[in-house]
């Protein structure tokens, strides 16, 4: 596409679709006073969101560093999406002393002890470009360094566990079917190349290539690797207790930073994920609860997503996002805000969200 030519498509998708932040904050000036090769590296970092207008974003960083060479785009996007104001300062603050307040599910009604209870963080090194900007070279090598790494966090006894991979011909394949049940188990990431966001991003490039998983021996600690970030790092379990899952997702990243260079951070945005939406602590929080009566049993999540956001919550269907409710109105909800919170600020965001969601619930059975 030549400069004109993008120029012309970002003012089009603004028009019809007033939800793509991306488009929104596009300046044909800031656009058209950058030299030909930094127009061509926006072009790449915005080009999903011209390619699937309905994108929220629409934009996926290429190296760490694009934050602050493109701010004048980028910050404005960020401040949007994370409702900060144009003037206030960024500092993000981290806060993992998980003994707070306790946050057990039981405590709202014993009927939630069972829910699925997940939190993830996004973390890229600093040694490789993001994803999108990574060669199939790139992601076999990153796959590489990762293995070794948990090869040694599998001998520590709290972690065990193993590597499973999905490169061909490496030494922790995986059969196909054994990938399409750690799918299923919502273990194991979906294929990407049916991705069109990633896709147009180049995320989901040379896939599966470099891509996989790794996990401890009681399956609640995961990390996947080369989905969107080069690392999804997460705790999974299903006692509603929300103080341990984050507790172990917190020993469990303390322990495999030791493995790894060193994160890729930003001085204004924290820790730095290729999407805006995951800038800061990186992490979404999420259960997978029933919500029969808030959603009509599934058929409809357009009148929860709009009661959940009262809360800071947004609403994902079963299979993650761009998927449907699940059955009996099984949904995914997380806190929204990533950045400028700290973890223990989302930790007691998701618990005081589902108390009243589930408040909401019960009242209408
Ligand atoms: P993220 O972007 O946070 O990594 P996605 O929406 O892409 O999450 O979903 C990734 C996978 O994780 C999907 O299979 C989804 O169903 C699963 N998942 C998310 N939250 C939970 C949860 N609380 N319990 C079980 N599975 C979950
Ligand atoms: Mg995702």
């Amino acid at each position: 596409m030549t400069p004109e030519n993008i120029v012309v498509a970002v003012e089009e998708i603004r028009d019809k679709y007033s939800g793509n932040l991306m488009a929104r904050h596009f300046d044909k000036g800031y656009f058209n006073s950058l030299d030909s090769q930094l127009q061509q590296q926006l072009t790449k970092i915005i080009l999903t969101g011209i390619k699937n207008p309905d994108s929220q974003m629409g934009c996926y960083a290429m190296n760490p560093q694009d934050y602050d060479l493109f701010s004048p785009m980028l910050d404005p996007m960020i401040r949007d999406f994370h409702a900060i104001s144009p003037s206030a300062e960024l500092f993000q603050q981290h806060d993992w002393n998980t003994n707070i307040e306790s946050c057990d599910l039981v405590e709202i009604d014993p009927c939630l002890k069972d829910v699925s209870m997940r939190v993830r963080v996004a973390r890229n090194v600093s040694t490789f470009p993001l994803p999108g900007a990574m060669t199939k070279e790139q992601h076999i090598a990153f796959e590489d360094m990762a293995a070794q790494a948990f090869t040694t966090l599998s001998q520590n006894p709290d972690f065990g566990g193993s590597y499973l991979s999905m490169t061909s011909g490496s030494a922790n394949e995986i059969s196909k079917s054994e990938y399409d049940s750690r799918v299923a188990a919502h273990q194991m990431f979906k294929d990407m190349s049916a991705d069109p966001y990633l896709n147009a991003a180049g995320i989901s490039s040379d896939w599966p290539h470099g891509r996989g998983i790794y996990m401890s021996r009681d399956e609640d600690f995961l990390v996947w690797v080369g989905e969107e970030d080069h690392l999804r790092i997460m705790a999974m379990k299903n006692d509603g207790n929300l103080n341990d899952l984050f507790k172990r997702l917190s020993e469990g990243l303390e322990a495999l930073e030791k493995l790894l260079p060193s994160f890729a951070t930003s001085k204004s945005y924290g820790n730095v994920s290729c999407c805006p939406t995951n800038l800061g602590t990186g992490m979404r929080a999420s259960l997978h609860v029933k919500l029969p009566m808030l959603t009509s049993n599934g058929h409809d999540v357009g009148t929860l997503k709009r009661e959940a956001k009262a809360f800071g919550l947004a609403v994902r269907g079963a299979g993650g996002e761009h998927s449907d409710a699940g059955e009996g109105g099984l949904v995914d909800i997380s806190p929204i805000a990533r950045l400028g919170v700290t973890e223990m600020d989302i930790m007691r965001c998701l618990y005081q969200g589902v108390a009243k969601l589930w408040e909401m619930e019960t009242a209408k059975a």
